[in-house]
């Protein structure tokens, strides 16, 4: 859109009529305390993209926690601040969610540490973002009200279809803009462009300082895109998994990475022991990045179970008496990455079988409850996968013979 008038049109088109209206009104009281007021961030990208986006992010050329207050003091709703980040959420009375910051100033005086930080003014406020295509604002006070402020070209890389880095330290400062680069890359159908996709390569080691959990948290996004074999793909072009974990994937990785979502196993951990596993010192590698119980112990089950002597032809019931401590996710991992077809076979039926009796079964037929139970319990399973044991009849008659 070239004119205020198409972008407001625009806003009509996308956005919720209350959200609209809000804005609007949020601009009179903002023009009523003169202060500058802008919509900023994924939402004015989205608006020139034609699409849909619901999070109001405002701010403010001045105090914005105190802007929040005066809003909904008019408007009513609820104010939660934090003060000491200039920051505000005001939830409407219809629900509404609209975070409120002050115009602020980032800089690193060191890579890795946190930014300094200082209120400043909206142009400075764009340039400690992220990429050209997210650093426009759209003013709402009346007077300019649907006016795009572009001051990095953000336009004209939205033409290019580019995703496009403000300045050469960028990912040095922050090293997760590489995986929130790959995200927008895929969303949209961007290429980096090149001085960005050099100076991603280059930084690429400088993941290795963030921490475990944000990295799960980055894999988890790129899984919520549904797009997280091409994200790791990418993120391989960019050499983050040679220089973060010196293994380089494999097609096989993109395969057994593809069974695993279509198996619902999302969790972003098995992400990571299918792109380590097997390698060099693999679980030295891993271990760091098991923030659960189950994972840790998936890790110490996926070394263990290897060490076991398991044969495509054996029963059933054998390959349950060595594994049935162990995890289905375990199995699953195992037999997918060792390509062992035949232990999801059996992965399958354990997870089909109801045994045909219970303790409570054993009890009413006058047994007491102890440690027996169990192996009386285990012994059924194994014939229920051996099929040697069909219905629950049967199971009644085999355990009045075993009791004699
Ligand atoms: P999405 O549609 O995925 O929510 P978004 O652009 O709204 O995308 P957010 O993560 O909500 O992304 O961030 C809001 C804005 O804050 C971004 O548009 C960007 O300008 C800025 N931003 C977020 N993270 C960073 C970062 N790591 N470095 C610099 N700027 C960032």
């Amino acid at each position: 859109p070239s004119s205020n008038s198409e972008m407001v049109s625009r806003m009509k088109a996308l956005l919720p009529p209350s959200t609209f209206e809000l804005l609007e009104k949020t601009g009179l009281i903002a023009d009523k305390y003169k202060l500058n007021v802008y919509l900023i961030g994924g939402i004015v990208r989205d608006l020139l993209l034609n699409r849909q986006n619901e999070d109001i992010d405002l701010v403010v050329e001045g105090d914005g926690v105190e802007f929040a207050k005066k809003l909904a003091s008019e408007l009513g709703g609820e104010i939660k601040a934090h003060d000491a980040f200039g920051t505000a959420t005001w939830t409407t009375s219809t629900s509404i969610k609209v975070d409120v910051v002050t115009c602020r100033t980032e800089y690193y005086e060191a890579p890795g540490l946190l930014p300094i930080v200082r209120a400043s003014n909206i142009r400075e406020d764009l340039r400690r973002r992220d990429f050209t295509i997210n650093t426009m604002a759209l003013r709402i006070n009346k007077q300019y009200f649907g006016d795009i402020l572009d001051y990095f070209q953000g336009q004209v890389d939205i033409k290019k279809k580019k995703i496009r880095i403000l300045h050469n330290l960028s990912f040095i400062e922050d090293p997760t803009r590489i995986f929130r680069g790959v995200r927008f890359a895929l969303r949209f159908s961007y290429q980096f462009a090149d001085q960005t996709n050099r100076l991603a390569k280059d930084a690429a080691p400088m993941l290795k300082h963030i921490s475990a959990l944000r990295l799960h948290r980055e894999l988890e996004l790129l899984m919520a895109e549904g797009q997280l074999v091409e994200g790791m793909k990418m993120l391989d072009q960019l050499h983050v998994w040679v220089s973060l974990f010196e293994v380089k994937p494999t097609l096989k990785t993109w395969k057994h990475l593809n069974q695993m979502i279509n198996a619902k196993l999302t969790d972003s951990f098995y992400f990571l022991t299918i792109l380590l596993y097997g390698s060099k010192k693999w679980k030295d590698k891993l271990t760091p990045y098991a923030l659960t119980a189950k994972q840790s112990k998936l890790v110490q089950q996926l070394v263990q179970i290897t060490t076991i002597d398991l044969k495509d032809n054996d029963m059933l019931s054998k390959l349950h008496t060595s594994l049935f401590s162990f995890l289905d996710e375990t199995i699953f991992l195992y037999a997918l990455l060792d390509e062992k077809e035949y232990l999801l076979k059996y992965l399958q039926k354990r997870k089909e079988i109801t045994l045909f009796l219970t303790g409570n079964d054993l009890i009413k037929i006058g047994m007491k409850p102890g440690p027996v139970f169990s192996t009386i319990l285990h012994q059924l399973m194994c014939l229920q996968l051996d099929e040697h044991i069909r219905t629950k009849e049967e199971a009644i008659n085999w355990l009045k013979n075993q009791r004699g």
